[in-house]
This record gives C-alpha cells, sequence and structure tokens, in this order.
C-alpha cells in the first residue's frame, strides 16, 4: 500500500515540474498587450478563467490602465501535463492634461441626453464583448492615420477645470477627410453616431481585441462587415466631444483598455 501511494506520489510531481509558457510578442507592463503561443490543442487558463485559443495555438493576454497584480497563466497540454508562467505589469506613470473651453454639455451632460449616454455605452460594450475566432489579434498593427499625436493613452484629464476619466485613447490630429484604414484586418461591429464620441467605429480582431476610431466625419462600411488589413473604413472628423478634426484611435481587450501606441510601435514617417 505504501509503495503504492510513493509510486502515484512521484507520478503526480512530475508534470507539476513546469516548463514556462512561450511569449511571441509583446511586454507585461500596464496598458500592454501580450501573444502567447501554446500547443493548439492545449487549454489555457488566465488566474483561473479559459481563454480562446486560435488553431495555430495562439492566445492574448493584456493588462489595463492600471492593473497592478500578476497574471497566472497555465497551459494544460493534451496529455495532462502543465505549463506556466507568471506576468507581473511593470507600472506607468501617466500625464496630465488640461482642456479648456469645451461646451458645457459635453463636460456635464444635461439630464435628458443621459438616457441616451448610458444606452451609448450599452452599445459599445456589446460590441466590444465578441470573442470571435477570426485572426487578427495575433498579427502586427499598423496605424490607421499618420498625423501628429496630441493625446496619449493614460492621460489623467482636466475637462473646463473639472477632473474627468482618464483618457483611454491615442488623439493623431489630421485634417477633415483623411482616410482611416483598419489597422489590421476584423469585423465591424459599430458604426454609429454617439453623444460623447460622434461617428464612432468599433473593429473586432478576434478574441475580445478590438480597435474603436471616434469622431469620425463619414464612413461607407456596414456592420458586420469583414474589412482588410489598411483598407479604408471611415474619415477623419470632429463629431462629438472634440475640439478640432483628429482620430481617436482606442484599443480594448474585452474591458481592458490597452494602448494603441504599444501595438503598432512607432508612427512612421511617411
Ligand atoms: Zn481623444
Amino acid at each position: 500500500m505504501r509503495i503504492i501511494l510513493l509510486y502515484l506520489l512521484a507520478f503526480s510531481i512530475i508534470p507539476n515540474i513546469a516548463e514556462s509558457i512561450e511569449i511571441t510578442r509583446g511586454k507585461p507592463l500596464q496598458g500592454g498587450l501580450l501573444v502567447i503561443k501554446v500547443d493548439n490543442d492545449s487549454k489555457l487558463t488566465v488566474n483561473g478563467k479559459t481563454i480562446p485559443v486560435s488553431l495555430n495555438g495562439k492566445a492574448i493576454v493584456g493588462f489595463h490602465r492600471d492593473e497592478k497584480e500578476p497574471l497566472h497563466l497555465i497551459e494544460t497540454l493534451r496529455d495532462g501535463s502543465k505549463k506556466k508562467l507568471i506576468l507581473k505589469p511593470k507600472l506607468r506613470v501617466y500625464q496630465e492634461q488640461r482642456i479648456n473651453g469645451l461646451p458645457k454639455n459635453m463636460v456635464t451632460p444635461p439630464e435628458k441626453v443621459l438616457k441616451r449616454i448610458r444606452e451609448d455605452r450599452k452599445q459599445v460594450a456589446k460590441a466590444r464583448s465578441y470573442l470571435t475566432s477570426i485572426n487578427g489579434f495575433e498579427k502586427v498593427f499598423s496605424w490607421p492615420i499618420k498625423g501628429i499625436i496630441t493625446g496619449t493613452y493614460g492621460t489623467k484629464r482636466i475637462l473646463n477645470g473639472k477632473p474627468r476619466a482618464p483618457h483611454y485613447g491615442i488623439d493623431i490630429a489630421a485634417p477633415m477627410g483623411t482616410p482611416v484604414r483598419a489597422p489590421q484586418a476584423g469585423i465591424i461591429r459599430m458604426a454609429k453616431n454617439l453623444y460623447f464620441t460622434g461617428l464612432t467605429i468599433i473593429l473586432d480582431h478576434g478574441h475580445g481585441l478590438s480597435s474603436t476610431f471616434l469622431h469620425l466625419s463619414g464612413t461607407k462600411i456596414q456592420v458586420g462587415q469583414k474589412v482588410k488589413k489598411n483598407q479604408i473604413i471611415g474619415n477623419v472628423g470632429s463629431t462629438g466631444r472634440s475640439t478640432g478634426p483628429h482620430l481617436d484611435w482606442r484599443i480594448n481587450l474585452l474591458k481592458k483598455r490597452l494602448d494603441p501606441h504599444l501595438i503598432a510601435g512607432t508612427m512612421p514617417n511617411k
């Protein structure tokens, strides 16, 4: 009996001498996205929750602006053995930005539009909630437009002297009507005029990763349409809460806000 127990114990210990899971792109820091490579028939959990793995064994994890706790990844292979990885996010320091002269109803919205704002939020949350199996999420992103960066991810905002939610996008100033191109392939989940963000497009890149494009002046694409990388999806505008023509580009991993600058890299000159 004792021998059998020792035998079982020995064999239950062996799979726990875990190898590490492979990271193919990205670094663990606030606002960052990491592409993970596992066996294509493995199961992958992050803090106990299963996340999707593509047919070629790719998965993604990310860190929100203020996320401080490590992510514990466990890959369970087909034979039951496990690999592990602990990702501790590097903390960042964010800038502060003051914007004055915004119309009063855009800083503190009037009572009668609160219902519309709530409805907008619900629809945006839904458009970012898809776990589609398309594979834009694991590929290299490009910039949707080129221009002057006037606002960065994570910045603390004070609008007309009132502290407001941090800025989660990257603002790129460009002439009115400049074509906005898909930074990576995906499916359009929203193309709609919203109270704060004006004409807004949400593009689903798969596995919960999405791009949002704000303040557009026009679009010809439709919800449900598949778009290729670099395809024109809309035009730069100044709709919604905006002080001039620019694109505000955001990236979400479900509810987590990621930094587009970390995902697309440095903006090329030409
Ligand atoms: Zn912005």
